[in-house]
């Protein structure tokens, strides 16, 4: 017998099973697959509900991030999944294992980053759990939002011919990682969207309150990865223009250094942008949301993704979106 490895069958192939295997519920409107889980509340609203696990040595380097900025971001890049639904958020649970090597004070800047960020988006710490840790400070957030029924945005709402858009600017918190783990010093602005990302709230709401979006979810494995989720569930493939992405002034002048970087503008995660699709190619300046987002392609109805140059020839990325297992 063959033993199965957890990095044959990847992080979705190990959901995947799960979601197969969890069952149902009358109230439980999504369960595994979408961003969040949406139930029922009553006629009007449904509850929208997400978790997120942030572990030391993964998700987060104590070296060159600070206990506050570590809070803040907790809080923002879970809150980015109820903006990915076009949701309000309302309550946050957090969970602590602490490593003997953390002091008080460095929890209470922890602390201070959370609550001001929780406040920054109007949601409440209701709740959590706290433990000793035999390793690496790990944290759990969970943070339940509200929307009206029928409005979220989900991944499978994609349909063959739409254009694809994407919120703010890509690849700027992969480029500020990987300046750090080469001991270089990442310019400002890419500094903080690698510690304290923003989560996309009002432009979620937005979209799904004019019904302006088809699907969507907010990048965090990476623009490829994530857009292959959208895919996968919309039974649909795309068509990117690599010069359409939107880029930062930073990334573009370190790119000009090094052209391949561009795949970290592809596949390099952390994004928290909004990635979404509409029927309507012209929807940012006809929605009055320029320069908010960017069309970078379209749906269409074979399956696949392909990045075309501007010579229309095929771009080829070298980097695999974010796996935990690979
Ligand atoms: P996101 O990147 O938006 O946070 P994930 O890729 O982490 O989403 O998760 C995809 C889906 O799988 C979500 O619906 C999530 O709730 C679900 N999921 C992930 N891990 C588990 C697990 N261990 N048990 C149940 N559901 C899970
Ligand atoms: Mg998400």
């Amino acid at each position: 017998m063959t033993i199965e490895k957890l990095s044959d069958l990847g992080e979705f192939g190990l959901i995947r099973r799960l979601q197969q295997q969890a069952g149902g519920r009358e109230d439980l409107v999504r369960g595994i697959g979408d961003d969040c889980a949406i139930q029922r509340q009553d006629s009007a609203r449904e509850l929208l509900t997400s978790t997120d696990l942030l572990i030391e040595g993964v998700h987060f380097d104590r070296r060159w991030t600070g206990m506050e900025p570590l809070g803040r971001k907790c809080v923002a890049v879970n809150i980015s999944d109820i903006a990915a639904m076009g949701g309000v958020p309302k309550t946050l649970f957090l969970g602590v294992a602490c490593p003997p090597t953390i002091s008080v004070a460095e929890l209470e800047q922890f602390t201070h980053g959370f609550l001001a960020e929780a406040q920054k988006y109007g949601a409440v710490l209701a709740g959590g759990d706290t433990c000793a840790s035999p390793g690496p400070l790990m944290i759990s957030v969970t943070v339940q939002g509200d929307i009206a029924c029928g409005k979220a945005l989900c991944r499978d709402g994609a349909g063959a011919g739409e254009a694809i858009y994407v919120s703010g600017t890509l690849g700027d918190s992969a480029l500020a990682l990987t300046l750090l783990q080469a001991g270089k010093g990442p310019d400002p602005q890419l500094l903080s969207r690698h510690l304290t990302p923003a989560a996309r709230v009002d432009l979620g709401r937005q979209l799904s309150d004019r019904q302006l979006a088809t699907a969507m979810l907010d990048i965090s494995d990476g623009l490829l990865s994530d857009l292959g989720h959208i895919l996968a569930a919309s039974g649909l493939g795309a068509e990117l223009e690599l010069a359409a992405l939107p880029l930062s002034g930073p990334f573009s002048k370190v790119l000009r250094e090094d052209p391949t970087l561009i795949d970290l503008a592809l596949a390099g995660g952390e994004d928290y942008e909004l990635l979404f699709t509409s029927p309507r190619q012209d929807l940012a300046r006809a929605a009055g949301l320029v320069p908010t987002v960017t069309r970078i392609g379209n749906i269409v109805p074979r399956e696949g993704l392909q990045i075309r140059c501007r010579d229309n020839s095929l771009y080829h990325c070298s980097r695999k979106g974010f796996d935990h297992f690979s």
